[in-house]
């Protein structure tokens, strides 16, 4: 380890880096960080920087906030939009305890230790993000939801103005080392859809989070607002993070069979099976504000009923075309505001959960859910995914499966945000109420 830190200092200097950002994130998957000037690289290498995690959003109380950040040498990468010379470099950490131990309420914690208990039975989980956003116009330096531009899928220039910075993001990402599949525009106006290749789902994680900060940054030096938020705009599609998964063993993709059932393995069946059975305590994690139930809705392509489908994309799980080593499932619930880690360590767990002990998938579905009645909905089993995010924190408290795999520590804290949340908007009178009765009553 110590050739590592000194190569990586080599590195540092070779790249004229003067200010080093060591970040993490919080609860809620919000990128946090503190700079360092280059002289205190050393330091921070060999055994971290101390910080105080009371300030941090679901981290810890005020009487043991003392807390330490150790970068993860891995997550090295030059911010490529700040100056050249004098370059700022950053760090993804590792949260620890004062004594030196693993902080439980860190999220990267949380996925690394889903991936360790599933590579106990040899897994890998690997997983590639469709991450959707929209970029608004600014008046006096405020994001508005004015469209900056009114094209559709897949829509070239001229109606489709955004050409321009899409491009800037994905020279910026490449240049942090991804490798960016497609980027176009989605179907709403003004909304964006850039992929990038899949790869274990903890450097995933750290990429989505790397992700949303680059495009908010290069939107805003084009003078947009890029926003995550699941559902900014009432009546037009919202923007979800489809999350492609699949597990590794032995180098090969454990959810191809050429001689199964559609070609796919019985661990996907099962890992499937696991995704339907705790598919309401994921929804927790996977889309956790207030607003992101406003996009778990019919008529807008975004899933709302629990079921999967090898074709059909108004199944909550889809199974892409492709086989072979791209063989994979297609989770479609999750929204960008979803904290990643914890997204994909829920994910692992329920899937690990159906590959242990042999859960079955109920039956596909093969016709669009959207079109099918209660009635017929109730007959084949296929139930809604939970409502709101206080019925999704009560589906993640009744699941062992899902609270085992956050831990105590993190299920507490989603358990007062979620009841936090929700008393501030339920209790709120909407522009909608006031529309609907004022006059009337
Ligand atoms: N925006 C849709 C969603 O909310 C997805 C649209 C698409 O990618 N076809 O999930
Ligand atoms: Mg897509
Ligand atoms: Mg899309
Ligand atoms: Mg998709």
């Amino acid at each position: 380890p110590g050739d590592a830190v000194t190569e990586m200092l080599e590195r540092i200097e070779k790249d004229n880096v003067k200010f080093l950002r060591l970040q993490f994130t919080d609860l809620l998957g919000m990128p946090k960080n503190v700079a360092i000037p280059v002289s205190q690289a050393k330091k921070a290498l060999t055994d971290g920087i101390g910080f105080d995690g009371s300030s941090i959003e679901g981290f810890v109380r005020i009487e043991e906030s003392d807390m330490l950040l150790k970068p993860d040498l891995e997550t090295y990468t030059v911010l490529p939009w700040r100056p050249r010379e004098n370059a700022v470099a950053r760090f993804i950490c590792d949260v620890h305890k004062a004594n030196g131990e693993p902080f439980e309420g860190d999220p990267r914690y949380v996925l690394r230790k889903a991936m360790e208990d599933a590579k106990k039975d040899g897994y890998t989980f690997n997983t590639g993000p469709e991450l959707e956003f929209f970029l608004f116009k600014m008046i006096d330096g405020k994001p508005t939801t004015l469209f900056q531009d009114v094209g559709g899928y897949f829509d070239l220039a001229p109606t489709d103005l955004a050409e321009n910075v899409r491009r800037d993001i994905v020279i910026a990402l490449e240049a942090m080392g991804f490798e960016i599949e497609a980027s176009h525009h989605e179907v709403a106006e003004s909304q964006h859809e850039i992929d990038f290749k899949y790869s274990d789902a903890l450097t995933t994680a750290d990429r989505v989070v790397t992700f949303k900060f680059a495009t908010k940054t290069l939107a805003l030096m084009a003078g947009l607002h890029a926003t995550f938020m699941a559902k900014p705009v009432y009546g037009i599609n919202g923007s979800g993070m489809h999350v492609n998964c699949s597990l590794a063993k032995d180098g090969k993709n454990a959810f191809y069979d050429q001689g199964g059932k559609l070609q796919l393995s019985e661990t996907a069946y099962y890992f499937i099976g696991g995704l339907v059975k705790h598919a309401k305590a994921i929804t927790r994690v996977a889309n956790p504000t207030v607003n992101s139930y406003k996009r778990l809705v019919p008529g807008y392509e975004a899933p709302c009923y629990i079921s999967w489908s090898a074709s059909n994309r108004s199944a909550q799980i889809r199974v892409p075309a492709p086989r072979g080593n791209s063989t994979r499932v297609e989770f479609r619930s999750p929204d960008p505001t979803c904290n990643p880690y914890l997204a994909f360590a829920a994910m692992l767990a329920a899937g690990m959960d159906g590959v242990r002990n042999k859960i079955a998938p109920p039956e596909s579905t093969n016709k669009n859910i959207f079109h099918m009645t209660l009635a017929e909905r109730q007959e084949t089993g296929i139930e809604t995914l939970p409502g709101n995010l206080y019925e999704a924190n009560l589906a993640l408290l009744a699941d062992d499966v899902v609270c085992k795999a956050l831990g105590k520590h993190i299920v507490d804290a989603l358990t007062c945000i979620a009841e936090a949340e929700w008393d501030s908007f339920r209790t709120a009178v909407h522009p909608w109420e006031v529309e609907r009765y004022l006059a009337t009553y």
